[in-house]
Formats: C-alpha cells, structure tokens, sequence
C-alpha cells in the first residue's frame, strides 16, 4: 500500500499548496469532492481537510430530518420539499441528487465566492451530484476523492451498533454500498481508509499534485482488486 502512495511530508505539502495559491492571486479556488459509504469517517475526514488547509465546507440542503445531535446550519440546512423545490426553481443550486428517499443540493452562491476568492472549497457530495459538477466543466479544478473501506467486515463494523435494528440498517447500508462502489471508476481518485491519519496524507498529497503538475499516476490495477473484494 505505501508503495503507491510513496513517502511524502504531509506538512511540506500542505505549505507548498498555501505558497503556491500565494504566489498566484489569479489562481483560483479548487473543488475537493469527497465521497464514501456512510460510518466511513468520510465527515472526520472533510473537518481535518478543512481544518487544517482552510479549506471552505459547503453546507449543503437537505429534505431529510434531522437526525440527533445534528444542528441546523452547521450539518446542513434542513428544508421542506416545497423549499427545496423554490431553491431549484431559483437556479441556487450547483448541483442536487435524490439520494436514497430524500434531497440533497449544494448551495452555488457561497461556493462560488469562495471560489473566487482563492479558497479552496470541499464537498461530500454522492457520485450524482459530483457528475453534475463534472458536467459544468466550470473555470475552477475539480478533484474528486471516492472513500473505501479496507474491507466489508470493517464496513459492516462501522455501520451497525449492538441492537438487531441497527443490523438490519446496517444490511441494508451495505446492499446501498454495493451499487454505489460501481461508480468509482468516474472519480479521480480512490483512497482506502485503513486509518484516518494515514487516508488524510494521502489526500493531501493527492492533492498537492494534482495543484502543481496536474495529475498523478497511481494503481488502478490495486484499486480494481479492492473494489473486487469488497464486492464479492
Ligand atoms: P446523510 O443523509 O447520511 O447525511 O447523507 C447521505 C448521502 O447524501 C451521502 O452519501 C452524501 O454524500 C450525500 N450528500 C450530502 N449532501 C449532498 C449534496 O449537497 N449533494 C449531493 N449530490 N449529495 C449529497
């Protein structure tokens, strides 16, 4: 595994990105898409991102209720349907999905400031809405970052709890997991979370390479066998 992904200094990189975007005011922000099943660590993964590389997290719409613990404007902007339908109308969405029975939009105003600004902006969007995007072909970079677990047993681990309900959630989850993992040949990118620290290095230096010479080779062959395993 650490073959592929070679030995980089993780604070270096994340220095010569903000040099960089220093060095150029005309440059503009960048579009990190990151995507993964549920109970993945995907959320941790977006806050040290951006914690740590100031980048700007899109808040996005939602028709789904709240679930405990999540706070409105911070998680996401929980709306009716009859609000979400305006928004659209309204043209203020970059790009929304149905993503399992419910909504999802991100927001184009904030993110195009940011954009605008130099700031690099991160999303956790599913693989619709990051084709949307693709398809805008707009003047910004887009990275996109598809998440997997190491295995299926660490997957269904991360998704259950103790009770028999949340086993059944938990099948179900993975059955979602199974149909959406087929989408990972249309991102650029596949990173295996084993652990969260290592998933962000390589992030960041997927990242960093990207932003200076405009891509980076890595092991489709290893991934393909990943996506095999998880499916099988
Ligand atoms: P959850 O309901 O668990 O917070 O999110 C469910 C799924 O919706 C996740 O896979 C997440 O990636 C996706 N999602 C969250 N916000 C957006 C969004 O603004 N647009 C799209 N297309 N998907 C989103």
């Amino acid at each position: 595994d650490d073959a592929i992904w070679g030995h980089d200094n993780a604070k270096s990189q994340i220095l010569q990105i903000m040099a960089q975007e220093v060095k150029n005011p005309e440059c503009k922000g960048h579009i990190m898409a990151l995507y993964g099943p549920m109970g993945n660590g995907k959320t941790t993964l977006v806050n040290l991102l951006s914690k740590k590389n100031n980048f700007y997290i899109s808040i996005s719409h939602t028709t789904r209720k709240p679930r405990p613990n999540e706070v409105n404007g911070k998680d996401y902007f929980f709306v009716t349907d009859k609000e979400f339908k305006r928004l659209i109308r309204n043209q203020e969405f970059l790009e929304y999905a149905k993503v399992f029975s419910n909504y999802y939009g991100t927001s184009r105003t904030p993110v195009i400031q940011n954009l605008e600004k130099n700031r690099n902006v991160i999303f956790d969007i599913d693989w619709q809405g990051a084709d949307q995007i693709k398809n805008k072909k707009m003047d910004y970079k887009l990275i996109t970052f598809f998440i997997l677990p190491p295995s299926r047993e660490v997957l269904f681990e991360r998704l259950s709890n103790r009770d028999m309900k949340d086993k059944l959630i938990a099948e179900e989850r993975m059955k979602q997991f199974e149909r959406d993992v087929l989408h990972w040949i249309n991102y650029d990118y596949v990173v295996i979370n084993n652990d969260l620290n290592e998933c962000y290095l390589k992030i960041t230096n997927l990242i960093e390479a990207v932003i200076n010479d405009g891509s980076k080779d890595y092991d489709l062959d290893y991934i393909r066998a990943h996506v095999e395993k998880l499916t099988t």
